[in-house]
């Protein structure tokens, strides 16, 4: 394994070897921290997390096998299905979450991909979300070329794709696509001019070379995702992942931490398992450099810490939410009646005097 050296560290490459990777991965745990916090300073303001908030518009009854998911019609999970929702309905939701302090609205659909009529309406949920002030994300499954640009037209700003884990250990997770299946949609979603989210799922039985082979693909990708959600396997009842032994969390935090030093200008998302984590693991994790966080609602189908241990937690560690481009800072004012849930609820009252 080649030693890292610090000096390079932070630099933008997409040219990765493995063994540059597992030897980042191989660092005393205090040195990777201290790493990670040094390019994550260089590239990122200090103490500030975006804040996106998750919202799942059409739940379970997907024809995928991902071995994780709850939402796959394979599984028997107890899920209740829901079909698409109404355009009004996401946008009161979408009002509620910005009024919570979020930044991004993240609208996710359990489709192997979406036909022309879902998209339609996709269409005008995101000119609905964007007209609120807030940045749209969807999730959707696999896209060609044609529908990336229908939603670029519809005002989308970010698509998610998570590549899940290594090229070598995906078969074991999902069989009904293939990685290069995946690999084609983030080209469709780039060539839309569309942002990326990308990402994987930790602690699915993965070797840790398949760990770094993950972010070494990530990393890889002609640009890097500008946000990098790394989650940690919810072991839903279930399905074929229940009863996996737990990732050592020291392990998770190498992750977000090595996902730092390779794309340093993305950001990296607690996503999926933030709900078990302690707010000293969370804590660790920012100090890692994650930067961003599902916040409110809930994650797809699976528990999210509340709105109001998030608030006292980000208190606690003196983080403040981050500002969208050209806005002070990025939550609102709430709405008569609601309770502003953002780590600058002082400032709102100072602001609004
Ligand atoms: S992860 Fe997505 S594609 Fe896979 S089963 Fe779940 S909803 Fe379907």
């Amino acid at each position: 394994m080649t030693a890292p050296n610090p000096a390079a560290l932070g630099v933008i490459r997409h040219d990765w070897a493995l063994p540059e990777v597992q030897a980042l991965f191989a660092l005393p745990l205090l040195d990777l921290l201290l790493h990670a916090q040094r390019v994550h300073r260089e590239h990122h303001a200090p103490n500030t997390v975006q804040m996106s908030t998750l919202l799942s518009i059409k739940t379970g009854a997907c024809p995928e096998d991902c071995a994780y998911c709850p939402q796959s019609v394979r599984y028997e999970t107890g899920l209740e299905r829901e079909a698409l929702m109404e355009v009004a309905a996401v946008r009161e939701r979408a009002r509620r979450a910005k009024a919570a302090g979020a930044t991004r609205f993240c609208m996710g659909a359990a489709y192997r991909s979406p036909k022309a009529r879902e998209l339609e309406v996709i269409a005008a949920m995101i000119r609905e979300v964007r007209a609120l002030g807030l940045q749209t994300c969807a999730t959707l499954g696999m896209l060609t070329a044609e529908q990336a640009r229908e939603l670029k037209a519809a005002g989308l700003d970010y698509y998610n794709h998570n590549l899940d884990t290594s090229p070598e250990y995906y078969g074991e997770i999902i069989t009904t696509r293939t990685y290069q299946d995946r690999l084609d949609t983030l080209e469709a979603v780039r060539a839309a001019d569309l942002k990326v989210c990308c990402g994987g799922i930790v602690g699915m039985g993965e070797s840790p070379a398949d760990r770094a082979m993950l972010l070494l693909t990530l990393a890889n990708l002609p640009e890097h995702p500008e946000s990098v959600p790394i989650n940690q396997l919810v072991a839903v009842e279930g399905t074929p992942l229940a009863g996996s032994a737990p990732l050592d969390p020291f392990e998770f935090v190498r992750a977000i931490a090595v996902a730092r030093l390779l794309m340093p200008r993305a950001h990296v998302r607690l996503s999926a398992g933030r709900a078990d984590m302690s707010d000293e693991m969370q804590a660790l994790c920012f100090m890692a450099g994650a930067n961003s966080v599902f916040y409110g609602e809930k994650l797809l189908t699976t528990g999210n810490p509340d709105v109001e241990r998030d608030r006292r937690l980000f208190e606690r560690l003196g983080l403040t939410a981050e500002a969208l481009e050209g806005e002070a800072h990025a939550p609102q004012q709430p709405a008569p009646g609601e309770e502003c849930a953002c780590a600058h609820s002082r400032a709102h009252a100072e602001t609004a005097a």
